[in-house]
């Protein structure tokens, strides 16, 4: 792999082309079989191209999957410690490389650095733990029925994996995917989002440098359509790992199912802070704008709605609106900045018709509510940050998802009018109370209908090492995150050993 990782940016006059990102197909870069590209923006300045990839369709995705397949044969017998030596190494190489690929991510997809510092360091988390887990991948052993027999069951590899992934965590996510399957012995061809391939790259880069034999991990750029769909139709790819919305997601399923596919969806969200009148109001407060407006908003577990009861709303809503209209807007390699710009201009356009509809919808805007384009803006795909407040929990801009900096601020009478809000939605990824109530909190922990539950903190924030996912339209009941990433990347194999040198029959034969 080449180490350059970084063309100059074009907007100084000086520089010279993009560089040209090729797949990454057993080992090698290829150009992709429909000999096209698309080239990948900065969002926060479009005249700046990070680079040109691979516009990759069915021949290629079909090349990366025999070249994942030839490549299983000698991984799945590598001894699983061995594997993860590689991983642990790769670790060291991302720590090392950190600002690097954290500034690329911050130029590919827009957010500030401080987050996409983040970003990184949840793939070195990830990398750690999956290491450790090449001394684990844990079995158990039990007790036959029947004498002189011993009884099993060990860990496979399920074989070749593909993973779809999306682009606002463009190395966490691929992470999450490529460890856990690569330590359990899979191979891989990962199709990355079209709008973050380099991170991808970065990652794989990382575990390449760290020895990873050709095939293991393949990679193919390109869109959904084209790069995306092939590799869930393919016979010989035996599980999909898709995160991405809900809306594609369905197809995936969908499409799987048709060759018995293991797969596992992480999608979309619409994730809701509680605050009663008994909560820290600066805690509340200072998580409620970090959830809704970190990364944009553009989180599958952003804090979109804040239901608040009575007693402190109008205090809440005064003072987080202040607070909300003094975040710095900007490019995310300003260090002072706090919040940077939509991914795209689709995205930002979405933003701005959810922003309509609230309005329509008679919600009242606070602050917020217009594009920025404006001097230092005009380049990129900027929005304000945007608070709607007597938001009624049936208006659209309470239930769909906006994947935007906008959030919905409603009041509740009580914790159990809030959780039955907070419920009332079609996803259920994460959700969040602000309470000093412990009877309180633990009942929300029961109630509350998501995947995840914060208690005194956003809705934001999950570490590698526990499951994440969400019920509902959020997810098709897999985790990922900690052995849940394992527990889909393997299957389970049940072993019976008999040592009595006669026929056994369980279930008939019943020793005294
Ligand atoms: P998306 O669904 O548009 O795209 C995700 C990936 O799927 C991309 O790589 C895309 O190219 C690919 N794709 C699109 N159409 C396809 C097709 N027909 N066949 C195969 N692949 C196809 O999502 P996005 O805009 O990249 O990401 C935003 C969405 O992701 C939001 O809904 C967000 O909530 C969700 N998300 C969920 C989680 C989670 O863990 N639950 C995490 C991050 C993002």
């Amino acid at each position: 792999m080449a180490t350059d990782t970084y063309t100059k940016p074009i907007i100084d006059g000086t520089a010279t082309r993009p560089k040209v990102y090729k797949n990454f197909i057993d080992g090698e870069w290829v150009e992709s079989s429909t000999g096209q590209t698309f080239e990948n923006h900065n969002p926060a300045d479009t005249r700046d191209v990070v680079g040109l990839f691979q516009k990759s369709g069915k021949a290629d995705v079909d090349a990366a999957v025999q070249a994942a397949k030839q490549a299983y044969q000698k991984w799945r017998l590598v001894p699983a410690p061995r594997r993860a030596e590689i991983i642990y190494a790769a670790a060291e190489i991302l720590l090392e490389r950190k600002e690097e690929y954290s500034r690329g991510m911050t130029r590919e997809m827009g957010k500030v650095l401080k987050e996409t510092r983040g970003d990184v360091q949840e793939a070195i988390d990830c990398a750690y733990y999956m290491a450790g887990e090449g001394r684990r991948l844990f079995g158990p052993t039990t007790p036959s029925e029947l004498p002189n027999k011993f009884a099993m069951a060990v860990r496979q590899p399920v074989g070749l994996c593909g993973m779809i992934t999306p682009w606002n965590f463009p190395m966490a996510i691929p992470s999450w995917k490529l460890l856990p399957a690569i330590v359990s012995g899979n191979t891989c061809v990962i199709k990355s989002a079209q709008d973050t391939p380099l991170s991808t790259f970065n990652l794989v880069q990382a575990l390449v440098d760290a020895g990873l034999p050709k095939g293991v991990i393949n990679i193919v750029t390109g869109f959904g359509p084209e790069a995306g769909a092939p590799l869930v139709e393919h016979t010989d790819v035996r599980a999909i790992s898709f995160t991405g919305s809900s809306a594609v997601g369905r197809t995936i399923g969908t499409t799987a199912a048709q060759t018995f596919k293991h797969c596992s969806l992480e999608m979309g969200g619409k994730n809701a802070m509680i605050v009663l009148d008994d909560a820290n109001l600066d805690l509340a407060i200072e998580g409620g704008l970090w959830g809704a407006f970190g990364t944009t908003g553009q989180r599958c577990t952003a804090t979109s709605r804040i239901i608040v009861q009575e007693g402190v709303y109008r205090e809440f809503i005064n003072r987080y609106v202040e607070r909300a209209k003094k975040l710095k807007v900007g490019n995310g390699l300003d260090e002072s900045v706090d919040m940077g710009p939509a991914i795209n201009e689709l995205q930002l356009k979405s933003d701005l018709n959810y922003i309509e509809i609230g309005k329509n919808e008679g919600a009242k805007l606070k602050t917020g509510g217009n594009r920025l384009d404006k001097g230092e803006y005009q380049y990129g795909w900027f929005l304000e940050p945007t608070v709607f407040a007597d938001v009624d929990p049936k208006m659209r801009i309470a239930q769909e998802e906006i994947f935007g900096p906008v959030v919905a601020i409603m009041p509740c009478e009580n914790l159990e009018h809030a959780i039955q809000i907070s419920n009332d939605v079609q996803y259920g990824l994460s959700s969040s109370l602000y309470t000093k109530d412990v009877n309180k909190a633990f009942s929300a922990i029961r109630d509350l209908d998501a995947g995840i539950t914060y208690i005194n903190a956003p809705t934001i924030g999950a570490e590698v090492h526990l499951p994440f996912g969400g019920t509902k339209a959020t997810g098709n009941g897999h985790r990922e995150g900690g052995v849940g990433a394992i527990e889909f990347f393997s299957e389970w194999k049940a072993v019976y050993v008999d040592y009595s040198d006669r026929l056994q029959r369980a279930q008939i034969d019943r020793p005294e």
